[in-house]
């Protein structure tokens, strides 16, 4: 007999709506589930959900840390005010608390993502932390946001790294869900794939060679294009899908493995899987268009060796505790090819090299 985890599984937000002004929306959309709606913002974006809501329902400063204490606050005030759903305003961090606030309360919950970095905005699940910021587990809802608001005008406000860093974090979706679906490997749904799935994540590759490119210069010019239109759904909704539905691999874990490397912490986390991506590539290439991929990351301004990645003098002996923390992440064993920790320093270096040699000849 079947188990669950042998039938094909996706996952969606139920409602995606991305636009200039789009969190203007939020008052009408947070009506339709009540009359007490329950409004959590970051600081930087409070003074902006108060006006908005103005006095409709509660808004209440993020804390600042998405732990088990802050969780229990943001709970026990949306209790007080009866909530009738609960949204999040802001980064990650505000928006994965919502998430688990909302699940644990049965409410609907809608999410407004104020940055291009994340893929927190679709997923089901949630990074608990410390107080202190210290990793301690993921945390999965019964359901996908009920609504996810992406505003294109605050998100082009935002610094320009950010949408660099969303690519980054989009650029591995397809390779590794390819190679999960080649190895008959778990997603992060814990299902297999389905054909939607694949073929989003293909459609996320594709839309970040074509416009990727174009939108971090308009970006960077305060322009909201259609190019950056594009990355922006690509960042956040094909990517969020994408990863969750299709699958991680090797850039993950390269990811995961260069945070024992103390000097790599202030990169952000689509800058560090992007490197993963590439020594992903050096492993396992099935579209043979690594070269392409290199050229891209350092048009675009994504790290591409170990300068790039604040490291420029790292010894091997460094390496190898990366590649063996990158090894041990269950992630690597998605890909369908005979590896090893030494294959997988091997790699990172081969990319180190190309991507010096590939910068040089551009004179960057
Ligand atoms: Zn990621």
């Amino acid at each position: 007999m079947s188990e669950l985890k042998d039938m094909k599984i996706m996952l969606f937000p139920s409602r995606y709506i991305q636009g200039d002004g789009a969190i203007s929306f939020l008052p009408e959309v947070m009506a339709r589930y009540g009359g007490k709606p329950f409004v959590v913002a970051t600081k930087s974006m409070l003074s902006r959900a108060e006006s908005l809501m103005s006095g409709k329902g509660t808004v209440v400063r993020f804390g600042g840390e998405c732990s088990r204490n802050e969780i229990d606050r943001l709970k026990g005030l949306a209790k007080n005010a009866g909530a009738t759903a609960i949204a999040g305003i802001g980064g990650g961090k505000p928006i994965d608390a919502c998430k688990v606030v909302a699940d644990e309360m049965g409410l609907p919950v809608i999410i407004a993502a104020t940055i291009p970095a994340t893929d927190a905005p679709c997923s089901g699940c949630a990074v608990i932390y410390t107080d202190d910021g210290v990793y301690v587990e993921v945390l999965y809802q019964k359901k996908n946001p009920d609504v996810v608001l992406i505003d294109t005008d605050i998100i082009l406000k935002a610094p320009v790294r950010f949408l660099i860093s969303g690519m980054g974090d989009a650029l591995a979706t397809y390779f590794e869900a390819a190679s999960c679906e080649k190895s008959h490997s778990l997603s992060e749904c814990f299902g297999l794939r389905t054909k939607t799935a694949l073929s989003l994540s293909k459609l996320c590759l594709d839309i970040l060679l074509q416009h990727g490119r174009d939108a971090a210069k308009d970006a960077a010019n305060g322009v909201l294009s259609e190019a950056v239109e594009a990355i922006i759904e690509a960042n956040t909704l094909l990517s969020g899908i994408g990863f969750e539905s299709g699958g991680l691999g090797s850039a993950h874990s390269v990811h995961n493995g260069l945070t024992v490397l103390e000097a790599t912490h202030h990169l952000y986390h689509g800058e560090k899987v992007a490197f993963g991506t590439l020594a992903g590539l050096e492993l396992y290439d099935e579209l043979g268009i690594k070269d392409k991929i290199y050229k891209f990351c350092v048009d675009v301004g994504l790290p591409v060796c170990f300068a790039d990645l604040n490291i420029p003098n790292v010894t091997d002996a460094e390496l190898k505790q990366v590649a063996e923390s990158a090894y041990k992440h269950n992630f690597m064993s998605h890909e369908p090819a005979e590896l090893s920790t030494e294959k997988v320093l091997e790699a990172m270096k081969t990319a180190d090299r190309k991507g010096r040699e590939l910068k040089a000849a551009k004179g960057k």
